[in-house]
């Protein structure tokens, strides 16, 4: 379906996304690391040459060969799903059944619809059921999932769906804080604002539980 010129600034602005999974092509991975920064560096100079840049000049000569190894190895390390961190879970020995918070998780996410910057923090907790998390998985998922061009509605979706997987249990829920440099620096350029996403699932549609959640990541805020 062809999008036209005033639909993709609507999508942009509103910054609207309809599936939880992220949009990939089914060849997403047929090449490897390696081509897709060489082919990658070759676009970017293209881009680079396009807006006029000397490509010659010794600041610049190494940009393309730079954003694109940033774009394939550190930015949008999260697109393969080879890159997933191992996320072993362990018996809930000692019958925990309250919530687990982690909480004040950097998030350090690309806008999908402008390729700048998503930065903040996430929240998570969980009620075990029979398997528990080691807590820096949990931080580990939450960055790979963010290294992707995302929407925050979907980052934390997914973050969360995965979760409710490893762990065998619906109870999970998930808050992100992050403000949008595409909103900050450009568009309405509003330095202030940010956006907060909440998901949730199981014991957590239940306000009492939702609420001590709450309670628990306010008092803690950095
Ligand atoms: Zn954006």
């Amino acid at each position: 379906m062809k999008t036209t010129k005033e639909e993709i600034e609507f999508i942009g602005d509103e910054h609207i996304s309809n599936t939880v999974e992220t949009p990939l092509r089914s060849d997403a991975f047929e090449k490897s690391d390696g081509d897709k920064i060489k082919n990658i560096q070759y676009h970017f100079s293209e881009i680079m040459k396009e807006l006029g840049l000397d490509l010659t000049d010794d600041s610049l000569s190494g940009t393309p060969y730079r954003v694109a190894k940033m774009y394939v190895k550190e930015l949008f390390y999260g697109l393969n799903p080879k890159n997933r961190p191992k996320t072993s879970v362990f018996e809930n020995k000692y019958g925990y059944k309250k919530i687990v918070v982690e909480q004040n998780i950097n998030i350090d996410s690309s806008c999908e619809h402008h390729f700048l910057p998503i930065v903040g923090t996430a929240h998570v907790g969980y009620i075990p059921n029979e398997k528990v998390i080691g807590l820096s998985k949990i931080n580990r998922l939450v960055d790979y999932y963010a290294h992707r061009p995302q929407v925050q509605e979907r980052l934390c979706l997914q973050v969360l769906k995965d979760l409710q997987q490893t762990l065998n249990t619906e109870d999970v829920i998930v808050v992100v804080h992050a403000k949008h440099l595409c909103v900050s620096s450009r568009g309405i350029q509003d330095k202030t604002s940010f956006t907060t996403t909440l998901e949730y699932g199981g014991k957590f549609t239940i306000a009492t539980f939702r609420n001590e959640f709450l309670r628990i990541i306010e008092k803690n805020q950095r």
